[in-house]
């Protein structure tokens, strides 16, 4: 049975039902297991009885194992691929792992979908409420909303930047009509959104009342549902493969290192950035210096402070948690950080940055549609263009990360093309929105919060 401690070492070790709905450690750490299970199994069973076995050993004492295969066997029924997360081979040798065929087209939707129902099987048997706020420029909003609508136990309230998401974004959060759903469009932007959400946890006596918990990236159990895909990946090749990932708070490449330290037969990882590319200054030199995060392309990638990396950081530091706190305290208030040569050697074992500009980026999705005839998301193009840079001594593979429909102006721009969306998904903009238009304030949204709750 693993349990979890906290990477800046100040918090107490708790079981995994405990992790799911804390989130973030008191301490302002994140959770990892204290021990790592080791065992990697052969993917020759359908996906949902595969992921059932590799993450048995991270909830066994928190759940019955029928009620666990159940939940999981559920959460990928709603995936619209029979294999659920297939694996596609382009011209050039490189392989597409596609994490999109879930509802809302995004890789989010692989952990999102199993967290959902996780939340409300341990809040019913808790006997418990709570309220989930979140902050969205666009997939996370959309996958967490398709995860907890018309869930028992829980209300989600959703804050975006009104008028500055994509209609698909948009529609994709504000035409789900569940009672328990509510979307509110801030008038501002998605930083006063991420203000708005991060004062309702300061304000102890409110999160209380409504009982506020988040589903942000940090959550532990949304990594350990994405590290199953890298062990299906990886074992469907012979012998080691190098595995790229186009990156932006670093939970999904994270996962490809949990699966790595279990066993998977992963040799090294190229972590892909767009123009926002700290984190290839990070891998190069094992130093960050935070800049203003640009526009890009592929926007769900524009991030400068990637907060899944302090899980890395604490391995890099031997478990150190007073290290890591000192280290990531000094990074926010100096804006700069550097960990010295042994981190860097460390790194250089496992581990390669590489970045895309806006026009590689374009001309990657151009250069894939002509030779092999498939449209990639721009975020994917990124990996695939990073991946190119390194084909050669191993078997590559790109995890894919959008559907190409979730971002129709870039595919346009590359390609000319407007890409369909999904059947499930074809009427979307005839479908009725509904969304509340409020002010940035505080006490108006708040109000609101305590409205909506049942
Ligand atoms: C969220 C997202 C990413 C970045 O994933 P991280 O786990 O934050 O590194 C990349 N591509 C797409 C399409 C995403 O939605």
């Amino acid at each position: 049975m693993v349990a979890y401690h906290s990477t800046r070492g100040a918090a107490p070790e708790l079981s995994f039902a405990d992790v799911l709905l804390t989130g973030l450690a008191p301490d302002g750490g994140l959770y990892v297991p204290t021990s790592w299970p080791s065992g990697h199994i052969a993917p020759q069973m359908p996906y949902a009885d595969y992921a059932t076995e590799v993450m048995w050993p991270f909830v066994e004492g928190s759940i019955d194992r029928a009620s666990f295969a159940s939940i999981v066997a559920d959460a990928y029924a709603t995936f619209t691929h029979p294999d659920v997360i297939p694996v596609e081979s382009l011209q050039d040798g490189v392989q597409l792992v596609e994490l999109f065929h879930g509802p809302t087209l995004a890789f989010k939707d692989v952990a999102m979908q199993l967290l959902g129902r996780l939340f409300d099987h341990e809040l019913e048997r808790r006997q418990e409420r709570v309220t989930i706020v979140g902050a969205t420029s666009g997939d996370t909003g959309s996958a967490a909303i398709e995860a907890f609508r018309d869930r028992d136990n829980v209300d989600i309230v959703i804050l975006h930047p009104h008028n500055r998401t994509s209609e698909v974004q948009r529609r994709q959060m504000t035409t789900v009509l569940a009672s328990n759903v509510h979307n509110v469009a801030v008038e501002g932007t998605f930083d006063d959104c991420q203000d708005l959400v991060k004062a309702m946890f300061a304000d102890t006596a409110f999160r209380d009342r409504v009982r506020l918990a988040a589903v942000n990236s940090i959550n532990w159990a949304r990594v350990m549902a994405q590290v199953v895909y890298y062990h299906w990946a990886a074992g469907q090749s012979d012998g080691p493969v190098s595995i790229t990932v186009p990156t932006g708070n670093f939970g999904n490449v994270f996962a490809g290192r949990v699966a790595q330290r279990m066993g998977a037969p992963i040799d090294r990882f190229v972590v892909a950035s767009n123009r926002n590319a700290i984190l290839t200054q990070f891998f190069s030199g094992a130093e960050m210096t935070i800049g203003p995060v640009e526009p890009s392309l592929s926007p769900s990638m524009d991030i400068q402070v990637s907060s899944n990396l302090e899980r890395l950081i604490h391995e890099l530091l031997g478990g150190d948690g007073a290290a890591v706190a000192e280290q990531l305290t000094r990074f926010r208030s100096e804006g700069h950080v550097a960990f010295g040569p042994e981190v860097v050697s460390k790194l250089s074992e496992r581990w390669v940055g590489e970045r895309l500009t806006d026009e590689e980026t374009l001309e990657v999705m151009a250069e894939v549609y002509e030779t092999d005839g498939m449209i990639l998301d721009p975020h994917t193009a990124v990996g695939v263009g990073a991946a190119r840079r390194r084909v050669g001594d191993l078997p590559e593979l790109v995890m894919a990360t959008a559907h190409p429909a979730k971002f129709p102006a870039a595919v346009e721009q590359a390609t000319g093309l407007h890409p369909e969306l999904p059947d499930h998904l074809d009427d979307l903009f005839e479908r009725e929105e509904r969304f509340t238009v409020l002010p940035n304030e505080l006490a108006t949204v708040q109000a609101f919060v305590d409205a909506a709750r049942r």
